[in-house]
Order: structure tokens, then C-alpha cells, then sequence
């Protein structure tokens, strides 16, 4: 039951083509600290190899056959391609699917406020942190404003060398005596996730000179006011690049790879497929950090939708063949596993926990307390998983995150599961998971 650590299997061209795949990979974190930039992203790939936009063909009722590749995406924060294949679309899809959501900071709706002439913005954090992590380090802010005559303003303020950075402060040890005392859920509070962005009065300004200031440099760069806030995505992310991480850089550090780790993967696997034989898809959603609701979260109606058109324009769509096509369909659904850390041993269990090196980690359950809220994937599915895996030489382990009763987590896999269709939880192993900087 031991599995080789997959670096001493790897040829000269095998370390060529890891370092290509993640010279890319790491472009991609670096430029994709938000759904909207990873799905912008994702885009101009699919375009490159040979992608056409769905919306288009929708119009022009344009039929599609074998071999043609299409992507549509949703509000800008969700993205799914096909590869129409040979068989009949009803035999089934082959999906990949994950998450490009991350943990960070939200703006409030109403941010901004000056106290004691400093100027802040006000957050809500989304997704799970431990809060403490998040304050004293050099932040970038990421996000669209849009204002009322439906103009969008990007924002990337942050990641270029000569932008300033934002940031939350942290109370000096010579005066938290107090606060070392709290419990760690608590010496660092939701409310206090304060973005400090500037503390320049304007001259000649009496009440609020540092926030009317700030409200100055909006309208210069922007062409912003104070209440395009109200209609706002702003997120509040580490600044910086991913890098190699290890004297040996055998990993990568970078802010988001939970889950773009495996979103990045699916899609280079997805634009890498020629010719498949059964209809190859890639769905790379949102908010599932917060529990994929929403209108592009995976319990969203967008991805059965979009099969409905892609069956309209491969032949007549009728509600049994969506049905069908659904049921038939297979899912690798990717988000990271935990892996094993020297520091924590005690929450593992060694012989069925993710390791660094091991290859891909199949999760045949996740979930907490007793399995509860898991897609358990079905013995049948796995056996022909090992099969391929063992076939192409590709390595994969096979993990819990965690013991049992230690804590938990879920994913997207149970929500396509519900179609009937085989899904298994599987993807990479990560140190350091929701933290401001993780590695793979
Ligand atoms: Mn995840
Ligand atoms: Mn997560």
C-alpha cells in the first residue's frame, strides 16, 4: 500500500514538462486573485486553443459536431468549456470540475470612514480564515466597481512594483498582555479587519480632511465616487507573486491555491484534449468557499442550463436527454486535500492522510462528524480510476483530511452527484490551507 514519492519516477523531459506546467500555473495565480480575473484569464487561454464563445453559436443557432470546442461563462465568475466527442452525447460527459473562489477580504458595502485622521476601509471576510493570520502583511485590492449608467471600473491597486500597498495593523507586543491571553478565534475579530489606507488630510478641509482626500484621488483615477461602493466587488487579498518555495524549489508559494491548484490543472487538461471520444467539459465555479450558493455557485442552474443549449445545438433537446446526459456523466470534482505536516502530526492519521510528491489525492468521502454532507464515491468508479491511473502511469494516493472526528470539510462533489452521476473528490495536497500564502 505504499505509494512512491512520484520525483524519483520522473525522466529529464517529465521535470521539463512539470516546469513549463508550473512556470504557467504560477502566471496564472499571480494574475488571478479573483474569480472575475481567473475566469478573465481562462478566456484568452480557451481562445488560444481554438475555444469559441457559446453565446455566439446560441444566436446564430449554429450546430455543433465532434471535434468543435466551446466555453460559456456567467456574471463573469463562472466558466464551462466542452469538447463535443465522437459518441453520443447522451453516453455521458467527462467533467473536471473546481473551485476559483478563495478565502480573503470583502468590502463592505459602506467601506470607507476616517478616524483620527487615518482613513480605513471597513471588511467582512469571506469564506473560513483564522483572522489573526490576515493582519501585518502587504495587501492588494482586487475588484470591479460598477456605477450607475453600468460603466465597470476594474481596480487592481497593489501588484506592480511601484503601487503602494494596503494592510491591517497589529497591536504591539508590548501592550498585549490582554490580548495574548484570548482564545485564537477571538485575538484578531471579525469586526477589527480594518484595511488602513491612507492618513494625508486634504488641505483646507476641516471635518474628515484624510477620507475627502482619498474620495479626491478615486475621482482622479478612477472616475469614482463614495456611493459606487454601494454597487462594488472589492476584495482585500495578499499582494504579491507566486514563487518557488524550498532551497530545492520543489514547491510553490502563493496566496489562492485553494482551489486554483486544481482549477488551473482541469483547464490545462481540458485545453490539452484532442478528438475525445466521449464529450470532455471543465467547469471552474464560484462562492464555493461559502457554500457554492448563488447564481454561480455549482448549486446554480448554470451548468445544467448550459448542457440544455449544447444538446439543443447537437441535435433536439427534450428534458430526457438533459436527464440522461447527466446521469451518464463522470466527474473528477478537484479541490486540495490537507497535506501531512511534520509541525501538526497529531490531527493526521498516517495511513490514510495526502503527503507532498504522492501524486494526486483521491478522496472516496469528505465531510465531518460520520461522513455527514460528503459525495461518497462509488467502489465501481474508483476501480476503473486506479485502472487509467495505474495504465498512464500517473501518481495518486489516497487520503482523509484529517481523523476521523477532528474536524471536516466539503466540496463541490456532492452537487453534480445529485444528477446520478459518478463523482469522486480528489486534487493536490496543500500546507498551510485558507492562510494568506499556502503551499503545494
Ligand atoms: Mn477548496
Ligand atoms: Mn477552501
Amino acid at each position: 500500500m505504499n505509494r512512491e514519492n512520484a520525483w524519483t519516477t520522473y525522466e529529464e523531459a517529465d521535470i521539463k514538462a512539470l516546469e513549463g506546467l508550473c512556470k504557467e500555473y504560477k502566471d496564472f495565480l499571480s494574475n488571478g486573485k479573483t474569480e472575475r480575473e481567473c475566469v478573465a484569464q481562462s478566456i484568452e487561454l480557451a481562445k488560444k486553443a481554438g475555444y469559441q464563445d457559446l453565446e455566439e453559436l446560441i444566436k446564430n443557432q449554429t450546430p455543433l459536431k465532434a471535434g468543435n470546442k466551446v466555453y460559456r461563462t456567467w456574471m463573469e465568475k463562472t466558466i464551462a468549456l466542452f469538447q463535443i466527442g465522437e459518441d453520443a452525447i447522451e453516453d455521458g460527459l467527462n467533467i473536471l470540475g473546481a473551485h476559483i473562489d478563495s478565502p480573503r477580504l470583502d468590502l463592505k458595502q459602506n467601506p470607507l470612514y476616517e478616524d483620527t485622521e487615518m482613513a480605513l476601509l471597513d471588511t467582512h471576510y469571506y469564506g473560513g480564515v483564522k483572522k489573526y493570520q490576515w493582519v501585518t502583511l502587504p495587501m492588494a485590492l482586487h475588484g470591479v466597481v460598477v456605477k450607475k449608467d453600468g460603466t465597470k471600473v476594474n481596480i487592481c491597486i497593489g501588484e506592480k512594483d511601484e503601487d503602494p500597498v494596503v494592510g491591517i495593523t497589529d497591536l504591539l507586543i508590548h501592550l498585549s498582555g490582554k490580548q495574548m491571553q484570548k482564545k485564537g478565534n477571538v485575538i484578531v475579530e471579525g469586526e477589527d479587519l480594518n484595511v488602513l489606507i491612507g492618513s494625508k488630510p486634504l488641505k483646507g478641509e476641516e471635518k474628515e480632511a484624510v477620507k475627502k482626500q482619498l474620495l479626491q484621488l478615486f475621482d482622479e483615477e478612477y472616475g469614482i465616487e463614495e456611493e459606487d461602493f454601494l454597487s462594488a466587488e472589492i476584495e482585500v487579498v495578499p499582494a504579491g507573486k507566486a514563487r518557488d518555495f524550498g532551497l530545492d524549489r520543489s514547491m510553490i508559494m502563493s496566496y489562492g491555491q485553494d482551489d486554483r491548484v486544481c482549477a488551473y490543472t482541469s483547464l490545462a487538461a481540458m485545453l490539452n484534449v484532442e478528438a475525445p471520444k466521449r464529450t470532455s467539459c471543465c467547469i471552474l465555479v464560484d462562492k464555493e468557499e461559502i457554500g457554492s450558493v448563488g447564481a454561480t455557485g455549482m448549486h446554480s442552474r448554470f451548468f445544467e442550463n448550459t448542457v440544455a443549449e449544447i444538446l439543443a445545438l447537437t441535435g433536439d433537446y427534450n428534458d430526457l436527454r438533459l436527464r440522461r446526459t447527466l446521469q451518464n456523466s463522470y466527474m473528477l470534482s478537484s479541490d486540495v486535500s490537507a497535506a501531512f505536516d511534520p509541525n501538526y502530526p497529531s490531527v493526521m492519521e498516517k495511513k490514510n492522510c495526502a503527503y507532498f510528491g504522492k501524486g494526486l489525492v483521491l478522496n472516496k468521502y469528505t465531510g465531518a462528524r460520520g461522513k455527514s454532507g460528503s459525495n461518497d464515491a462509488n467502489p465501481e468508479y474508483i476501480a476503473q480510476l486506479r485502472k487509467i491511473f495505474d495504465e498512464a502511469k500517473v501518481a495518486f494516493q489516497t487520503a482523509e483530511l484529517g481523523k476521523v472526528d477532528e474536524g471536516g470539510g466539503g466540496t463541490i462533489a456532492y452537487i453534480p452527484a445529485a444528477y446520478s452521476m459518478n463523482v469522486i473528490d480528489c486534487g493536490v495536497a496543500v500546507l498551510s490551507m485558507h492562510a494568506p500564502w499556502e503551499i503545494t
